[in-house]
């Protein structure tokens, strides 16, 4: 992990620098940090020149990939968990820990995706919604 940096792309931690060709002159290049998964993974089949239309990029294969990866994880509820056994409640522990990663992650890409104002009235709703004290 790079030392307190986050992925430009999907907001996890950075584990790697990505080296974008400048717009303007393509024989520099801009250095911004990302992690493995978006460097090396995501954007390695994509000519995309951008860190902006990277990020794009990104953010929408993450909330395709995360939707899908849902399906692999089962919804329970705390009853039926408490029916579980000690080994079985932990295994599927782990994978509702999992899945709320997965949702959060999603969360995070989609509203990473909104324009500024949307993100803006987005936040708004978030705190109107709160309980006053
Ligand atoms: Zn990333």
């Amino acid at each position: 992990m790079l030392f307190n940096q986050y992925c430009v792309y999907c907001g996890d931690f950075a584990t790697s620098k990505d080296h974008v060709r400048a717009r303007s002159l393509s024989y520099l290049s801009v250095v911004v940090p990302a992690c493995h998964d978006c460097n090396c993974r995501i954007l390695r089949d994509y000519n995309v020149s951008d860190v902006r239309r990277r990020r794009a990029l990104v953010l929408s294969m993450l909330v395709k990939r995360h939707e899908a990866m849902m399906k692999e994880f089962p919804e329970w509820t705390e009853e039926e968990l408490q029916e579980l056994s000690g080994t079985l409640r932990r295994h599927v522990q782990v994978l509702l820990n999992q899945r709320a990663v997965l949702e959060a992650r999603i969360e995070f890409a989609k509203f990473a995706q909104l324009s500024p104002k949307q993100q803006k009235e987005a936040k708004l709703c978030l705190t109107s919604d709160r309980p006053t004290e």
